[in-house]
């Protein structure tokens, strides 16, 4: 079995959303806490990061972190729906 911290000094090459290389100490907390949702594409060429994430993630937490983000259009419309009042009732 594993330890957690093992693999967190392995770096990757170019992190696409920081424009870095990284290590893995920083992508697997990347999301709250959590391993950020490209972590099998980034790290599968460095060693077996899925068995890692079986080994160390809940099915619950893999499901949460390995969910894609939300798109552009899914961000605007959730922060439309928090800020749009709704219209009072019509008290006729
Ligand atoms: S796992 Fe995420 S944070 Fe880490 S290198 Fe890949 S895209 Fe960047």
């Amino acid at each position: 079995m594993s330890q957690i911290s093992d693999f967190d000094a392995v770096e990757h090459f170019w992190c696409p959303m920081l424009g870095q290389t990284i290590n893995f100490a920083y992508c697997r907390q990347a999301q709250e806490g959590l391993p950020c949702n490209r972590v099998l594409t980034c790290f599968a060429p460095h060693f077996d990061v899925d068995a890692f994430i079986q080994e160390h993630y809940t099915p619950e937490q893999r499901e949460q972190f390995l969910a894609p983000p939300p798109s552009r259009m899914d961000r605007v419309m959730e922060a439309l729906e928090k800020n749009v009042k709704p219209a009072p009732e019509d008290e006729s």
